[in-house]
Order: structure tokens, then C-alpha cells, then sequence
């Protein structure tokens, strides 16, 4: 009842300011708020500069004075129309062109940008190109890549799947520096971190003179090029690449162009001269010719949807903690504090993951007392469902299982994800000295019986180094 009242009052003073703003502002807009960071930005450009130090290690840059110069000129043209609580004197936002033919592009938090020389050729104008740069300088003004970071530390056992990559060029070259650049965890977010860089991006390309219906427009231009297959960073396939096209264009109805740019002599003279440099190679070239000191890969890709293969491959812990197989064609992505999620590249988005399974272990606080298998279990369900809501246990759910020969608890949680398909999660933990293990198992429900044989010969593959454990 008296919930109810607050509610009404609260709506009717929102009426009364919505009625008074009206005059000021012919136009509105969706607001923004970035999320909970509890980084300072000096340390977004800390980390990034070090990203960036890997990355440049493993792409080509073009290093063309007059391409890089005008890149620069649209970026801060786009940077200088950030709204003002989105401004960090701090962060040092420069500009490079990559030399290889792949339509993309990457900011690294802090403001270290990369363009794809493909990207530049392939836009029709200075207005789509600044469309995937607004997009990406939105993920580093919204602070983005600290905010999953630190969201991905909070969790914890979560920690696994932070460290995965494969979006900085896309598909195979993406996943090669998954193994070893550290700066591939910015980049990769989940939807509601997309949304909100279309979003802001929209805003700020109107700002800077842009039309944001060009950032919409490039989702066709690179559906046309590259034959429908997503995979860059800005035009992941979550959301629809269809639903974001819409909800740009409707972001820009209520958005007013300010100084529109017309001159498009620059874009012309640049797309010129790379006519006559030769010609680039794509990122996966470079990653199969080893790059510039590019990592060599251990896993295999598959494509997306492809079954986990039968035949199996090991990894070790990297504290020497445990051992434990997986299909050949799925990659090993490691987290912090010797985590590893074992998992199809393309089953991974943001933080979030679709198939595969997490191993890690962790040491509970020591004033809980003993560790049971029944007390990791709680501890384990507990933490997935801080950042998992939508996942369910039944108690009567929970076995007892063998876990590298010692007694396992386990169980089952279901739940129809925010993707709006139905889950299983299987939890399997034990205790090993005064740390706990778990495995986490994850598949759509539709597909757990065909994960189900996979998941089983991991688990009995399984083996804890007792010694390691104190
Ligand atoms: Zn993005």
C-alpha cells in the first residue's frame, strides 16, 4: 500500500519535471549511465597502455603519416564532442592504423585506438567510418572495459571467462591473441555494453557533426562485404546486428545534428592514396605467418555450432593445482588466480558464456570453518546466482559424485537465460585441502544431452595434484 503511494507521488513529480523541461529541450535522448567502475581512470589508461603494447606487438600498423593524421582528425573531432560527464582529462586518446584488410576497429580503455585500414576502404563515407569510431570511443568513455574487468574480479569464479578475447580483429587472428595478449579482455562485452556504445555513439556522432543513421549503415555495408559474416568487435552478433540497425535509426529521430559536415575531400584524397599502397593482408594471414612476434596458438577453431570433437587434448593448471582434457577444438581461455574456462571460441561473448565448462578453484574464508563438499556446493550456487538471478536449484537435486578419486558434491541449476533460451548448469565440487575445486558445466537445455558425453569424459579426466593444495 504505502509502496504503492510513494510510487504515485514519485510519478507525478517526474510528470511535473518532464512538463517544465519541455521548452528547453526540443529534443530528447536515451540517457546513458555508465556502470559501476570502481577504478579511477588513471588506471583505465594504465591498463590500457599496456594492451596496447601487446597489440601493437602482434598487428601490422600502416605508420602512413597522412592516413594516421586523418584518422586522428576524426577521432578528435568525435572525442571533443563526448558529453561533459563522459570526459576524463586524464585518458590520452591516439589513433593507428592496423594494415590488414579486416572491416574493424578497437579502442582500448584510457582512449588507445586502432582502425583497420579494410574499415576505411570499405566505408562509403567519413560518416560511416566515424560511426564504428564513436561506437568504440563510447566503450572508453563509458569505462567499459575496467567496469567488466572489476565485475569479473567481484565475481570471482567468474574470473575464468574474463580473460577470453578473440574480438580485437575477429575470428581466428582474435583468438590467437586470446592466448597471450592481455589486452584482448577489453574487448569483447555483452549486450547491454553494446547497446549502450550504439547508443552514445548516436549522440555523439550528432554532436560532432555526424549523421548517426551512417553508424546504422555500416551494419549493411559490412553485411554486403563480407557476405553476412559478423565477428568485429563493433558489430558483434549480440544484439541482432537487424534490431541494433533499428534502434539506431530511432536513437537518431530524436537527435539533432549540430554543424553537419559535408566536406568529404579528406576521405577521398585518404581512400586514394591506400588505393595506391599495396595491398594489405587480412588479420589471419598475418596470424598464420607469425605475425609480429604473434603468439603461437595451441588450440584449434571450430565454427560456430560445431559439436565438441571426440578427440581430447590436456591442459595443466597453470599453479600445477590440476589436469584436465578437452576436445581438440576448443580453446583453453586462462583467468586469474590459475581459473581456466575450456570452451568453443565462438560459444563465449562478454562475460558471458553458452557452452562449455569452467574449472577453478578458490580458498573460503577461514571463519566459515571446515570445508565440506555440502559447503562448497552452497558457496558455489551461491556465487552463480549473484551473477546468474535467473538460475534455479532443486536440492533434491544434489548427488554425491567421484571427483579425481575423492567424494564430490553435485547438482543441477536451470533457468531460461536473458538470451530467452532455457540453461543447464551442472556444479560439480569438492574439497581439496583447504581450498575447494569446482567444475561448471553449461549448455542450452536443448543441447545438454548432446554436451552431456563431453562434460562426462572431462570430469573423468579430471585429476587433482593433492600435493599442491595446503
Ligand atoms: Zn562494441
Amino acid at each position: 500500500m504505502l509502496r504503492y503511494r510513494n510510487f504515485t507521488a514519485y510519478l507525478s513529480i517526474l510528470a511535473i519535471v518532464t512538463t517544465l523541461a519541455m521548452p528547453f529541450y526540443a529534443f530528447a535522448q536515451t540517457r546513458v549511465v555508465a556502470p559501476k567502475n570502481p577504478y579511477k581512470p588513471e588506471e583505465d589508461v594504465k591498463l590500457g597502455r599496456q594492451a596496447a603494447a601487446e597489440a601493437e606487438k602482434q598487428y601490422p600498423l600502416l605508420n602512413n603519416r597522412e592516413v594516421d593524421a586523418y584518422v586522428r582528425r576524426v577521432g578528435d573531432r568525435l572525442v571533443a564532442a563526448i558529453p561533459g560527464e563522459y570526459q576524463y582529462p586524464q585518458f590520452q586518446y591516439s589513433y593507428k592504423v592496423v594494415n590488414v584488410k579486416d572491416l574493424n576497429a578497437f579502442a582500448l580503455p584510457g582512449g588507445f585506438t586502432y582502425v583497420n585500414r579494410g574499415l576505411i576502404e570499405a566505408a562509403k563515407n567519413e560518416g560511416e567510418l566515424a560511426g564504428v569510431m564513436a561506437h568504440e570511443l563510447s566503450h572508453v568513455a563509458l569505462r567499459h572495459g575496467t567496469a567488466q574487468y572489476a565485475k569479473a574480479q567481484k565475481m570471482g569464479i567468474w574470473a575464468g571467462i574474463a580473460a577470453i578475447g578473440g574480438a580485437v580483429l575477429g575470428g581466428q587472428a582474435g583468438a590467437a591473441a586470446a592466448q597471450g595478449a592481455f589486452g584482448v579482455y577489453f574487448l569483447k562485452y555483452g549486450r547491454e555494453y553494446e547497446k549502450q556504445a550504439d547508443t552514445l555513439g548516436a549522440q555523439i556522432m550528432a554532436r560532432a557533426g555526424y549523421d548517426p543513421r551512417d553508424l546504422a549503415n555500416m551494419f549493411r555495408t559490412l553485411e554486403q562485404q563480407s557476405g553476412g559474416k559478423g565477428g568485429p568487435e563493433w558489430m558483434s552478433s549480440h544484439p541482432n546486428p537487424g534490431d541494433r540497425y533499428d534502434a539506431i535509426n530511432k536513437e537518431a529521430d530524436m537527435l539533432r545534428i549540430t554543424n553537419p559536415n559535408t566536406d568529404s575531400r579528406d576521405f577521398n584524397r585518404v581512400r586514394a592514396m591506400l588505393r595506391d599502397l599495396p595491398g594489405a593482408r587480412s588479420s589471419q594471414e598475418v596470424a598464420g605467418s607469425g605475425g609480429r612476434n604473434q603468439p603461437r596458438r595451441r588450440d584449434s577453431n571450430s565454427r560456430p555450432g560445431e559439436l565438441p570433437s571426440s578427440s581430447m587434448q590436456s591442459y595443466n593448471g597453470t599453479n600445477g593445482q590440476f589436469k584436465v582434457d578437452y576436445p581438440s577444438n576448443w580453446q583453453a581461455f586462462e583467468g586469474q588466480e590459475g581459473g581456466v574456462t575450456l570452451a568453443p571460441e565462438w560459444a563465449l561473448e562478454g562475460n558471458d558464456i553458452t557452452r562449455g565448462v569452467i574449472v577453478g578453484t578458490y580458498t573460503p574464508r577461514k571463519d566459515k570453518g571446515t570445508v565440506t563438499p555440502a559447503k562448497a556446493l552452497n558457496t558455489l550456487i551461491n556465487d552463480l546466482r549473484q551473477s546468474n538471478a535467473y538460475l534455479d536449484e532443486d536440492e533434491r537435486d544434489r548427488y554425491t559424485e567421484r571427483l579425481s578419486g575423492k567424494a564430490a558434491m553435485a547438482t543441477f541449476m536451470f533457468g531460461r537465460n536473458p538470451a530467452g533460451y532455457e540453461e543447464r548448469v551442472w556444479v560439480v565440487t569438492r574439497a581439496s585441502g583447504n581450498d575447494v575445486v569446482y567444475l561448471v558445466f553449461i549448455a542450452p537445455e536443448q543441447d545438454f544431452q548432446q554436451y552431456k558425453t563431453t562434460f562426462s569424459s572431462i570430469l573423468k579426466s579430471f585429476y587433482v595434484n593433492e600435493r599442491n593444495y595446503r
